[in-house]
């Protein structure tokens, strides 16, 4: 599976890395506002299989509607990646945080 450096969200592409560079303390990943000069997407390193899902929607999310709360997003990405886990979604799914 290929490695993703780059998405899509909404027609505004963002950068998407896999690093701990620049993350707040405790903060499991981060997202840019559409607006910026180059947004960008980071998600921690060494993360468990189930973290590392439920940060990347959340993220994922935050990117397609930024103006939408924190509590809602963090609602909505929890039920989306739980259903992708009973879904059978799998660690093996994810590429690109081996090289962090
Ligand atoms: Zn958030």
């Amino acid at each position: 599976m290929r490695v993703v450096r780059t998405h899509s969200f909404r027609g505004r592409r963002y950068r998407i890395k896999f690093t701990a560079d620049g993350l707040p303390r405790g903060y499991y990943g981060q997202c840019d506002p559409p607006t910026a000069r180059h947004p960008t997407i980071v998600i921690r390193p060494g993360l468990s299989k189930q973290e590392k899902l439920y940060t990347i929607v959340h993220e994922a999310m935050h990117a397609c509607y930024w103006d939408i709360a924190e509590v809602a997003i963090e609602g909505a990405a929890d039920d989306i990646a739980r259903l992708l886990l009973r879904l059978g979604y799998s660690d093996s799914h994810v590429k690109g945080d081996e090289d962090a």
